[in-house]
């Protein structure tokens, strides 16, 4: 039977690490389902899309062909056959993407993709993002909703950004990004009635990841 792990939070948690070396650990599948709305957004912007437009974001959704590779030693995400891997951390697309996913069809489109992604992975898979527990995956194994204080996100996103990193505009654009992502209508960042909530702020990654082992395989 294969486990299914959904693991939300906002930006800055620690999700993609924690994601990953789980499921490195237990020998699964892991999919960053953030890299796919950063993909679509990427593609809206290259092509020309006005992203503040929900109609034009909308008519366009269908189009993108996106696929994301699913080791978690090397995850991918390809547009078209195009590896994006790169211009998804641009700082234009990040300051669009949480209006992009806020668009109904944008999110109807990827999360049928992350449900046959899932349905595919033989031994079980790690899916991280905003809404899993909730709207994608609401049978998983295990939910985990992991959470920090802003100053901690900050810091650690600044330091995966590098050095010349302005922290306190980090954190305003994170706590800005995660307003839009709670508030919208559709699949809002939420935590699931039945998930576990870990609190990362004074934690090492390591700790974490010892956390979340145990709660799978309790
Ligand atoms: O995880 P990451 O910061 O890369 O996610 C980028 C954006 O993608 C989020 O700010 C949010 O707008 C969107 N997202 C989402 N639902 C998910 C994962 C990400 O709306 N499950």
């Amino acid at each position: 039977q294969p486990v299914i792990v959904a693991i939300d939070g906002p930006a800055g948690t620690g999700k993609s690490s924690t994601s990953k070396a789980v499921a490195t650990q237990l020998g699964l599948s892991y999919l960053d389902t953030g890299a796919q709305y950063r993909a679509i957004t990427w593609w809206m912007v290259t092509n020309g899309i006005d992203v503040e437009d929900p109609h034009a974001v909308a008519a366009a959704a269908g189009k993108p062909e996106i696929v994301s590779g699913t080791d978690p030693a090397g995850p991918t995400i390809t547009v078209d056959g195009v590896d994006v891997a790169g211009p998804i951390r641009t700082q234009e697309v990040t300051s669009k993407v949480s209006l992009v996913s806020a668009v109904p069809e944008v999110r109807a489109r990827i999360t049928e993709l992350q449900r046959s992604v899932a349905a595919g992975a033989e031994r079980g898979i790690v899916v991280e993002g905003r809404d899993i527990g909730t709207t994608v995956l609401p049978d998983a194994d295990l939910k985990v909703f992991l959470t920090a204080s802003p100053e901690a996100r900050a810091a650690r996103r600044s330091g995966e950004l590098g050095r010349g990193t302005d922290v306190r505009a980090t954190q305003e654009a994170l706590v800005a990004r995660d307003r839009i992502d709670s508030s919208r209508k559709t699949s809002p960042l939420a935590k699931a009635d039945d998930a576990v909530e870990v609190d990362t702020t004074e934690l090492t990654l390591d700790q974490v990841v010892e956390c979340v082992v145990t709660l799978v395989e309790e």
